[in-house]
């Protein structure tokens, strides 16, 4: 049997179980399978057994797959993103999900007006806290919302975290919590032009914890294709 069927029929099993856990209904989870490396034959199987959205986390790679990937797709930018470079998946991308400025939430949305659009965006948070991540600070969040409901380019549709590698994938439990409570407080502050719809967290190492925490859409790379090869 193929392996990436394999794989996918494990995940989806796996995200099924840890939903129910939860008392959630499997259907209301988005699995973003993630390509980054992967070349587009491979991508192509997956698509072709049923999964629409992809990430990929560098603008270039991400250019470079988006006309040859066939079927009815969705592309999410799932790593950091250079104001310099945003012009270029501007109406290409249905959602951005690592906003980690002000300055580049403007950068999105001036070049998103300037092509008649509207583009969706989630704001990475630093859960954690770690010096190597990107992210907004917790602290930081709400003074930056008040900004960003000012840009009219821009939806903000959610948060999203990239926990710390753990080989206990309880440890990140805890920042799960924490993106989960902070994604319920601004909701509950219903901020014009902010609409808390996606909690994007959890990978191939956490991801069921991240569902029984409140994930809307998990990201998995490996989990699907195997190692990444890097060259
Ligand atoms: C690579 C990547 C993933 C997927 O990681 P896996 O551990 O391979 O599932 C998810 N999110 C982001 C932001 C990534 O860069």
């Amino acid at each position: 049997m193929n392996v990436i069927r394999e794989n996918l029929e494990e995940i989806r099993q796996n995200i099924k179980t840890a939903a129910e856990k939860a008392g959630r209904r499997p259907e209301d989870i988005i699995l973003l399978g993630v390509t980054k490396t992967v070349d587009c034959e491979r991508i192509q199987q997956l698509v072709d057994l049923g999964v629409k959205e992809l990430g990929e986390n560098r603008v270039q790679e991400l250019m470079s797959k988006i006309d040859v990937i066939k079927g009815d797709v969705n592309w999410h930018l799932i790593g950091s993103l250079q104001t310099n470079k945003v012009k270029y998946i501007i109406g290409r991308v249905k959602l951005i999900h690592s906003v980690d400025s002000v300055h580049l939430a403007e950068e999105i949305s001036r070049r998103s007006l300037k092509a008649g659009l509207v583009t969706d965006i989630l704001l990475e948070v630093n859960a954690a806290g770690e010096e190597s991540k990107h992210g907004f600070d917790p602290s930081e969040l709400y003074e930056a919302l008040e900004k960003l409901r000012e840009f009219k380019g821009i939806r903000v549709k959610g948060l999203m975290t990239v926990a710390p590698y753990d080989e206990n994938p309880e440890n990140n439990r805890v920042y799960f919590k924490k993106m989960r409570e902070l994604f319920v407080d601004i909701k509950a502050k219903n901020c014009d032009n902010i609409d808390m719809t996606f909690l994007s967290m959890g990978m191939t190492n956490d991801y069921t914890v991240a569902i029984e925490e409140g994930a809307d859409i998990v990201r998995i790379g490996t989990g699907i294709f195997g190692a990444r090869n890097y060259n």
